[in-house]
């Protein structure tokens, strides 16, 4: 089976003949992974953000079989059914009371390329065709669709392979400062002059709230978050919140906007959502944004096969049901305190630039980028799954961690990093 898909199967962002081996799972549960030969490793990454809950969820499984059994998919074009409503209203409900209107997608990528259309159909529809860019953040990561590319990091974010495709948007300076830093007004000024010169053009601006993902993991402060939507305001420019990494709980809040109590115009959750069980994405947004869009007979022109997917709408719900009566933000607040406590002394190796910890995201930040092949190897010896990409080597476990699983992880880290630090 591994030669098969060695020679046919697309992996993501690899070579198709992969220049390093696949791992095989047989099996997942809890925190851990089962490979080939039976050994168990434990996931540090939640599968990318999602598997909030560990894997082999009783109260998932059960929610999935029992959605099952009454349909596993249904058009949503004329239909409706019961569990989207539910998962409508709870999403509705933990998230800011402006939201009012809910769009169902299957990936958080075209959650982001929707509230995108959303932004541009807003003032296209009320006779404004000037707005058709997008303001967006270096250094931020927002999917892998056309749309979401355009908004991505222009240097990191693979704008350089479709050179000449990609709509031309403005960016801004990575946001700054560090998550405890002191706020000066100089850190919005890029920003603030990109509004200036280019309000007239700009739809919406984009950004992840309080910490960017894949785009370079980096934590800020929530005074530029603050400054952000004031100044939004000023110029009359709608604001997007993507929050598919780190929606439900991720950074401590169980939406890291509320970090500094801010109100988005069109909020993007996806990652988390289905606990890790299947693709599924939302795209909120408010009355306002929506009667925008709606003008002079407009509708929002999206509408996926598999948009509201029964199957995936009930296990959100489960799994959101799991987490709010789950003691979340105790354990992530405890993940927090154990990571700090445990990859501080990270910090004494000279390979480590520096070490940043937000709720249950841990980051090391290296002097060079890794050698993933290697690095992957001896994190599996250590009994952990790790993926490190650049120099950056980062863990975001499921809430249901152990403490002592969670040292087994950041002791093999430790471990991992001094060796390669040492060649
Ligand atoms: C992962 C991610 C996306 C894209 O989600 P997919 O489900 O992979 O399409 C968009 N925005 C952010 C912030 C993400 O982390």
């Amino acid at each position: 089976m591994l030669a098969y898909d060695k020679e046919h199967i697309l992996h993501p962002y690899a070579p198709s003949i992969p220049s390093m081996d696949m791992q095989f799972v047989k099996s997942a549960s809890g925190v851990y992974l089962e490979l080939e030969d039976g050994r168990k490793i434990i996931d540090g990454m939640s599968s990318w953000w999602s598997v909030i809950h560990g894997y082999n969820v009783p109260e998932l499984n059960a929610a999935a079989s029992e959605q099952l059994s009454k349909m596993s998919h249904v058009m949503f074009g004329g239909l409706t059914h019961e569990p989207a409503i539910k998962l409508a209203k709870t999403l509705l409900e933990i998230t800011d009371e402006s939201l009012e209107h809910i769009f169902f997608s299957d990936s958080g990528s075209v959650s982001v390329e929707v509230a995108l259309k959303m932004a541009y159909q807003y003032w296209n529809s009320q006779g404004n065709k000037q707005k058709n860019k997008i303001l967006a953040f270096s250094k931020g990561y927002h999917g892998d669709t056309f749309g979401a590319m355009s908004v991505c990091d222009p240097v990191t974010g693979m704008h350089s392979a479709f050179e000449g495709i990609l709509h031309k948007n403005i960016f801004a300076d990575a946001p700054s400062p560090a998550f405890n830093d002191e706020w000066d007004e100089k850190h919005i000024e890029d920003f603030k002059s990109k509004l200036e010169h280019y309000h007239t053009e700009i739809a919406a601006v984009i950004l992840e709230p309080i910490v960017q993902g894949a785009g370079g993991m980096r934590i800020y402060s929530p005074s530029l978050l603050t400054s952000v939507r004031t100044l939004c305001d000023k110029y009359d420019i709608l604001l997007i919140l993507d929050e598919v990494a780190t929606g439900f709980g991720r950074t401590g809040k169980l939406f890291a906007y509320e970090h500094a109590e801010v109100t988005p115009d069109i909020l993007c959750v996806g990652k988390a959502l289905t606990g890790g069980y299947l693709s599924m994405a939302a795209t909120l947004t408010s009355k306002k944004v929506m009667q925008g869009v709606e003008a002079n007979g407009n509708v929002l022109m999206h509408g996926p096969t598999f948009m509201a997917n029964p199957l995936a709408c009930a296990i959100a719900n489960a799994s959101l049901e799991l987490l709010l009566k789950s003691p979340w933000q105790e354990r992530v607040e405890g993940i927090e305190s154990q990571l700090k406590n445990e990859l501080q002394k990270c910090e004494e190796l000279d390979i480590v630039k520096e070490i940043r910890v937000l709720g249950a995201i841990g980051v090391i930040e290296l002097n060079a980028d890794v050698d993933l092949a290697w690095m992957t190897e001896k994190f599996i010896a250590h009994g952990i799954w790790v993926r490190p990409f650049l120099n950056l080597v980062y863990i975001m476990p499921p809430y249901i961690i152990s403490k002592e699983e969670l040292s087994t992880l950041t002791g093999a880290l430790y471990e991992v990093v001094k060796e390669f630090g040492a060649i």
